[in-house]
């Protein structure tokens, strides 16, 4: 199973409605990437995500990664990223069960929303680097990342 293979198999739609949030008819949604939960400003596409509040952006991997604190490849072994089960790949597998499901439980604990704004801020910091300056990409990942960094400074308060 490559990547591209599970992309198809769980469309974006999917997988967001995994994690109990309702998508309306619009295809909008609330972002549990940022606190301002009161409008669906997260839209989902058929491949990927995009918040018009705070420019959370990604595909079903980042999604599950951040949901779940997942690295890449276990955000992929966990969506059925391999198929031939050996004993230990088993294994591995129920491990990362066990972190999805004590995850689910930190989501709404404060560290563990700072941590989440860390990573988000390492990969829009990351983000922009690629771009060049004030190009449309540049400016989502650097407001995506201003968003961020207010948020990471609202949640270290609120301490
Ligand atoms: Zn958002």
């Amino acid at each position: 199973m490559t990547s591209e293979d599970l992309k198809i198999l769980h469309p974006m739609k999917e997988v967001v409605e995994s994690y109990g949030i309702k998508i309306n008819r619009s295809g909008f949604c609330m972002c549990p990437f940022h606190h301002d939960n009161k409008s669906a400003s997260m839209k989902i596409y058929k491949d990927n995500f995009h918040c018009f509040g705070c420019g959370a952006d990604g595909d079903i991997f980042t999604f599950v990664m951040l949901m779940d604190n997942l690295t890449f490849k276990e955000a992929f072994k966990s969506l059925g990223g391999c198929y031939t089960h050996s004993f230990s790949e088993m294994r591995e597998i129920e491990k990362i069960k066990r972190k999805r499901a004590k995850t689910a439980e930190l989501r709404t604990d404060l560290k563990f929303r700072i941590t989440l704004c860390q990573k988000l801020i390492d990969i829009y910091r990351m983000q922009t680097l690629k771009y060049p300056p004030f190009s449309d990409e540049w400016c989502l990942h650097m407001n995506a990342l201003q968003y961020q960094i207010a948020e990471l400074e609202y949640l270290t308060d609120m301490r």
